[in-house]
C-alpha cells in the first residue's frame, strides 16, 4: 500500500494534470516559435488523456534543443501518472523513505526524497555526459 491516502492521491493526480497542461502549453509555444507547426498542431489535438501514447510516439524523435527539457519533463509526468496507483508510489527510489505529499504535489514527478535528491544532484551535477 502506498502511504498516501485517497485524498492525497487525488491531490497528486490534480498536480500532475496541471503540470502536464503547463508543459504542453510551453511545448506548443516553443514549437510555434521555432516554426514546427506540424508538432504544435499535434499538441493542440492532444488534449485529454487518451492520446498520451500517440503523443509520446509522435514527439519521441523530436530533438529540437529548445523543447527537449519540456519534453523530458512531460515524459516524467506521464510516467508518474502511471505510478500513482502502484504500491511504491511516493517512496524514495533510493532509500524507500516516504516522500512527503507536499513535495509530491509541488513536484509530482519526484522519485527521490529531498535528501537523496540533494545527494544525487551533488554527485552527478555537471556529469551529465559521463558514462557509468
Ligand atoms: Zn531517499
Amino acid at each position: 500500500m502506498s502511504h498516501l491516502s485517497a485524498n492525497e492521491k487525488t491531490a497528486v493526480r490534480a498536480a500532475l494534470r496541471q503540470e502536464r497542461e503547463r508543459l504542453l502549453a510551453a511545448l506548443k509555444s516553443a514549437l510555434e516559435e521555432s516554426g514546427q507547426t506540424q508538432y504544435a498542431e499535434v499538441l493542440g489535438r492532444a488534449s485529454g488523456d487518451s492520446s498520451d501514447e500517440a503523443l509520446a510516439v509522435t514527439l519521441g524523435d523530436l530533438s529540437a534543443a529548445r523543447v527537449e527539457h519540456e519534453l523530458r519533463a512531460l515524459k516524467a509526468i506521464d510516467a508518474a501518472k502511471g505510478r500513482v496507483e502502484e504500491a511504491g508510489f511516493g517512496l524514495c527510489e533510493e532509500c524507500d523513505a516516504r516522500i512527503p505529499v507536499a513535495r509530491l504535489i509541488a513536484n509530482p514527478a519526484a522519485t527521490r526524497c529531498v535528501k537523496c535528491q540533494d545527494h544525487f544532484e551533488h554527485t552527478f551535477a555537471g556529469q551529465a555526459h559521463a558514462s557509468f
